[in-house]
């Protein structure tokens, strides 16, 4: 019972640092637009035009996962509609793709087709996919694989994910609290990864589930209602 106390102690700080640090980040990354937008005007037709075009496509996906984490501290989601989890998976592998590449990573896709939409939020569904990707690429810092497999049960009516990586594994402590909040055993590592996995795996009414094995690997299956 402490611990369950500890536990929503931790969410309630959580929740009011996430919505401080919002507010303290979205004032000058507002401010960060403004003068790009201004030095996209300046270098209208040069070479360098084309960076201040990245910086701000980044600047905006910021601005994107920023409102999402805020999501968290909300009860209930926003932007439910109709999606795909197929075409959620493709951008997600397509974002990953070239780092896997650099990494010498072999990413294995085994997608079914006959999967059905899913009345979901597809922005934070794809932070679920590209946190166990992040996971999966932090394990395999010594090469490997990972394989994916999507499938859909038709009697169950859920969609099932699978994310399988050849890399460190973790022990069973480790997979017992790493869904907590700020738990990390990475020296860079914020520990908020699987916490707003969970999150928003939940609100969708679906479930996770990891299984480990030390130095050989983990599996991440998440499983989601259709319809
Ligand atoms: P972070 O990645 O910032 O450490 P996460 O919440 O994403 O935080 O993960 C928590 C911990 O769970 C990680 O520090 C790591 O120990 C463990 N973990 C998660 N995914 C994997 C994985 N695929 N393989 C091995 N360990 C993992
Ligand atoms: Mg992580």
């Amino acid at each position: 019972l402490e611990s369950a106390i500890i536990k929503a102690e931790k969410l309630a700080i959580l929740g009011q640092m996430a919505a401080g640090l919002v507010h303290e980040v979205r004032n000058p990354l507002t401010v960060i637009g403004g003068f790009l937008q201004l030095l996209q005007k300046y270098l209208k037709g040069t070479p360098q035009e084309e960076y201040v075009t990245l910086i701000l496509t980044e600047l905006k996906h910021v601005n994107i996962l920023i409102s999402d984490f805020l999501q968290l501290t909300k009860p209930g989601f926003s932007n439910r509609s109709r999606c795909s989890i197929s075409k959620i998976i493709t951008d997600v592998v397509m974002l990953v793709e070239s780092e896997a590449f650099l990494r010498k990573l072999d990413i294995n896709l085994d997608m079914a087709t006959d999967i059905p939409d899913i009345l979901g939020d597809s922005e934070q569904l794809k932070q679920v996919f590209l946190n166990i990707f992040k996971n999966a690429f932090d394990a395999l810092s010594q090469g490997g694989k990972i394989f994916l497999q999507t499938s859909w049960d038709r009697h169950e009516k859920f969609i099932q994910v699978v994310f399988r990586d050849t890399g460190t594994g973790m022990d069973e402590q480790t997979v017992a609290n790493m869904f907590d909040p700020f738990f990390t055993t990475k020296e860079s590592g914020t520990g908020l990864g699987m916490f707003i996995i969970k999150k928003i795996i939940d609100n969708h009414g679906g479930r996770i589930e990891v299984r480990s094995i030390p130095g050989e690997g983990t599996s991440v299956t998440v499983l989601l209602p259709a319809g």
